[in-house]
């Protein structure tokens, strides 16, 4: 079906309507080879051939998922070793790709998407996005351990940010502890509790900004709804 240029572009998330009508008065806009500057010039979406810069534009559907990882399963799109990937439990025809990433022994909370805004945004560390962790440690953990993690633990690639630190339960040697961190640092939850002399048994990540992992169950995911995804951005 026929559309407006302006309409196709805004659709494809390239910016708003009204941007959209800028760009193509600046001549960045090629449909099938050629620059197109008039507005209202009518186009095919996936027939056409259109371009932003040089760039074609995507008309696939926007995917938002949440999913609880299990422990085992690389964050990644592809594992050259051929371990199972946290794609390989998600059935959409989209391709989409993780927003950060979950160590292999880690579980819980991870958004997939192929918006790459809303990843590149969340990614951002100026954002400063609050991410919750919940992980058994080895050890019976003092306050003082507590108040050097919230503080801030020195590791190999500097001083981590003030945390939020609490303790949930302690049960023999090992000690629930919850963890809120904005940074994303590798391996950082593993590191930082390490650094305060309690190794990590088992991490899992619970919280991401306000989503949690609510009901789902290891391997389990459910779309966002519009408003999680208005809320996100
Ligand atoms: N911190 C870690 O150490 N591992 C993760 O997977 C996430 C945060």
């Amino acid at each position: 079906m026929e559309e407006r240029l302006q309409k196709v572009l805004a659709q494809a998330g390239v910016a708003s309507r009204r941007k959209c009508e800028e760009i193509i008065l600046a001549g960045d806009v090629t449909v099938n080879g050629q620059v197109v500057t008039e507005l209202g010039t009518k186009v095919t979406p996936g027939v056409d051939q259109i371009e932003v810069n040089g760039e074609s534009i995507s008309f696939e559907q926007k995917v938002y998922i949440l999913l609880n990882k299990p422990r085992g399963v690389v964050t990644t799109a592809y594992d050259p070793q051929g371990r199972k990937t946290v794609i390989d439990l998600i059935d959409v025809p989209e391709r989409i790709y993780p927003v950060g990433r979950l160590d292999l022994d880690t579980a819980g909370l991870l958004i997939l998407t192929n918006d790459g805004a809303l990843a590149n945004g969340l990614m951002h560390p100026s954002k400063e996005i609050d991410k919750t962790y919940r992980t058994w440690v080895r050890g019976t953990v003092k306050p003082e351990a507590i108040k050097e993690l919230s503080n801030g633990v020195e590791l190999e690639d500097g001083m981590t940010a003030p945390a939020k630190v609490r303790l949930i339960e302690k049960e023999g040697d090992e000690t629930l502890l919850e963890i809120v961190i904005h940074e994303g640092r590798n391996r950082q939850v593993r590191r930082m509790c390490e650094a305060v002399g309690h190794p990590v048994k088992s991490l899992m990540r619970v919280q991401l900004a306000f989503l949690k992992l609510g009901r789902l169950r290891y391997g389990e995911y459910r779309p966002l709804t519009p408003l999680e995804i208005d809320r996100l951005y």
